[in-house]
């Protein structure tokens, strides 16, 4: 199969256009068969759930090429039942698993000349959502829904090395207690966007945001979770109902146990602790991991030992260990890798 001919290497994460997107439609208490489309438009009635009330969820992974050119994806499982988590909260039907991973199988393989050959440093970004497209004017759950996933190719996260990040705590809340926050939902993304545009505008990389009930305690960015690593080289992890449960995090905290031999706490961390770590860093797909040399609270500055040239030794390590296990160089654990093609 023939590659696009496309320069991987200078790509941004940016929205291409590809060949084939797979839809489903639920229907009559029901999901059809479902079908790959050249279509990349959707067609909604006015009155659309999706439109009215935001009734959505996505989710995000990729496909990689590994270094004995197979294409893969990531514990694409765990995307799978976050969804159906997502689904629950927001009153939409379930996307059953197996039909979740048939249907990124068959998007990737439909659109396998767009996945980034290996060494380019590009992945395949994929975007399985659902929305509600039946009307609904009266505050309800729709009766109709759309499940699709699409694909874009997407660049290097870290072109010319990992810049370590400047955060700054946001005098905004992303997510209450007993809220939405640990779903992947659109509209958790929607009331975010106003203090992104802030933090950018006033120079920083990120929000950190804090726990609405007291402020006091760390939560996450507007779409990576905290990973720190303290001055004896263990890993800390803020725990909090209202935190996305990132699994790129999660595979960090088995990589740091049961492959590196490290400590890993999970507990509530207070913003007076920041001042303390060696390392921090921020989890997701899209980077893996990158660095934060310095968290910025209302003009004091919290800095990070590893500093705002490099990542830290510690996050250097995990980083290289998990896209090694991704890229095929290294033996993760079992099931961890879905190969496609
Ligand atoms: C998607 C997301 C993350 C990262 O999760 P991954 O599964 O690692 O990609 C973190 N925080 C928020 C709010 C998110 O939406």
């Amino acid at each position: 199969m023939e590659k696009k001919n496309i320069d991987w290497a200078n790509l941004g994460f940016g929205y291409h256009i590809t060949d084939k997107r797979y839809v489903s439609n639920y229907k009559n208490g029901a999901w059809d068969e479902g079908t790959l489309t050249e279509d990349p438009t959707i067609q909604l009635n006015e009155c659309a759930g999706i439109l009215q009330y935001c009734q959505e969820i996505f989710e995000g992974l990729k496909a990689y090429t590994t270094e004995d050119g197979r294409v893969v994806t990531f514990r694409p499982d765990l995307n799978a039942e976050r969804m159906i988590d997502s689904a629950k909260r927001l009153e939409m039907p379930a996307f059953p698993k197996e039909r979740f991973l048939d249907a990124i199988d068959k998007v990737v393989t439909a659109n396998a000349a767009w996945v980034p050959p290996y060494g380019s440093g590009a992945t395949l970004y994929i975007r399985p959502y659902m929305f509600a497209s039946s009307p609904v004017i009266g505050v309800k759950p729709a009766e109709e829904y759309q499940f699709r996933a699409f694909v874009t190719p997407v660049g290097p996260y870290f072109k010319g090395g990992a810049k370590p990040l400047t955060l700054c705590v946001s005098d905004f809340d992303r997510a209450a207690p007993h809220g939405t926050g640990h779903i992947k939902a659109g509209l958790n993304y929607a009331m975010s966007l106003h203090a992104c545009v802030t933090a950018h505008a006033n120079g920083f990389d990120e929000n950190l945001y804090l726990d609405p009930a007291t402020r006091t305690y760390v939560e996450e960015t507007g779409g990576a979770n905290f990973l720190f690593v303290d001055k004896d080289g263990k890993i800390i992890i803020p725990k909090s109902d209202s935190i996305l449960p990132s699994i790129t995090r999660r595979s960090l905290v088995v990589v740091a146990k049961d492959m590196l031999g490290m400590e890993v706490e999970e507990r509530p961390v207070k913003l007076e602790e920041l001042k303390d770590f060696a390392e921090c860093g921020l989890c997701g797909t899209a980077a893996v991991i990158s660095p934060v040399g310095k968290v910025v609270d209302h003009g004091r500055d919290i800095c990070f030992a590893s500093g705002m040239d490099e990542m830290g030794p510690v996050i250097q390590k995990l980083y290289d260990t998990l896209t090694g296990i991704q890229m095929g160089r290294i033996e993760g654990p079992e099931g961890w890798v879905r190969t496609i093609l």
